[in-house]
């Protein structure tokens, strides 16, 4: 039953997956902070029964994006907390919990608006996505643009987009990306560049040029160093 006031027992309700994402992040480092800012990131929502069923999906085909709500699988905690440090900020700044979109969350729920690319049955192929590979959704709603876009709106802890920073590449490891990228089918050039310029380094770390960096997308990992502040240049990508 429902909790109508503060002096009943707390509600309490189990949600189940409708389905899991197969994505090109195989780990949290590099996935930017919000979906689109790498539109290169790609992935295939996989339902599950029932909802591997054509009828689950009829009418979507009419639909650019879709809402996903899901779990931070990768994040779940025992203990709420009321306060958390965004990497956004800085990650020396600490702000109430429900004025973030940190993963660290009561319930571990997380919501992103993702391009809807096709739809099959039981399959969404999608892209812009900022989702770790087997996240569980636990629902998908139409985007409403008429009332999901709102031009007045504001936030001032997180008013633009981050700042990109310049990413080049030595000749090689741009070599290496384009051949993966036609073996996976995948713009794998446009999704290291689009992740990476998004600095992926905590803001506390001030990297030598020695330093190396290394991330997996897809099945290859990706090494990049920083020759001077500002400025990444991507080293190889090769087999995982
Ligand atoms: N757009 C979502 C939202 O606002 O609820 C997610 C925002 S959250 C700041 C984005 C970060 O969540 C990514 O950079 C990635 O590191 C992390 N992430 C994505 N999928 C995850 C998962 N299944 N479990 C834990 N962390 C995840």
């Amino acid at each position: 039953m429902a909790r109508i006031s503060a002096d009943d027992p707390p509600m309490s309700h189990t949600v189940t997956p409708v389905g899991f994402v197969r994505a090109c992040f195989k780990e949290k480092f590099a996935i930017p902070r919000q979906p689109h800012l790498a539109p290169a990131a790609r992935g295939v929502l996989e339902l599950v029964p029932p909802f591997d069923s054509g009828e689950a999906v009829q009418g979507l085909e009419q639909v650019s994006h879709v809402w996903l709500l899901f779990l931070f699988h990768q994040a779940l905690e025992e203990k709420p907390r009321l306060k958390v440090r965004p990497p956004r900020l800085g990650g020396n700044q600490s702000v109430g919990v429900f004025s973030t979109r940190a993963t660290h969350r009561p319930n571990g729920i997380g919501q992103s608006v993702v391009t809807l690319e096709r739809v099959e049955p039981g399959r969404l192929w999608l892209s812009g996505i900022d989702l770790l590979d087997g996240t569980p959704v636990i629902d998908i709603k139409p985007y409403v643009p008429y009332a999901d876009s709102l031009p007045a709106a504001r936030n001032d802890l997180a008013s633009a987009a981050p700042a990109l920073i310049e990413v080049h590449w030595q000749a090689s490891a741009r070599l290496q990306a384009h051949t993966h990228g036609e073996r996976l089918g995948e713009p794998l050039e446009a999704l290291i560049e689009q992740c990476l310029a998004q600095d992926p380094r905590p803001a506390y770390q001030q990297p030598t040029p020695e330093r190396r960096y290394g991330v997996r997308l897809w099945d290859v990992e990706v090494k990049w160093h920083y020759p001077q502040a500002g400025i990444i240049c991507v080293l190889q990508v090769l087999d995982a």
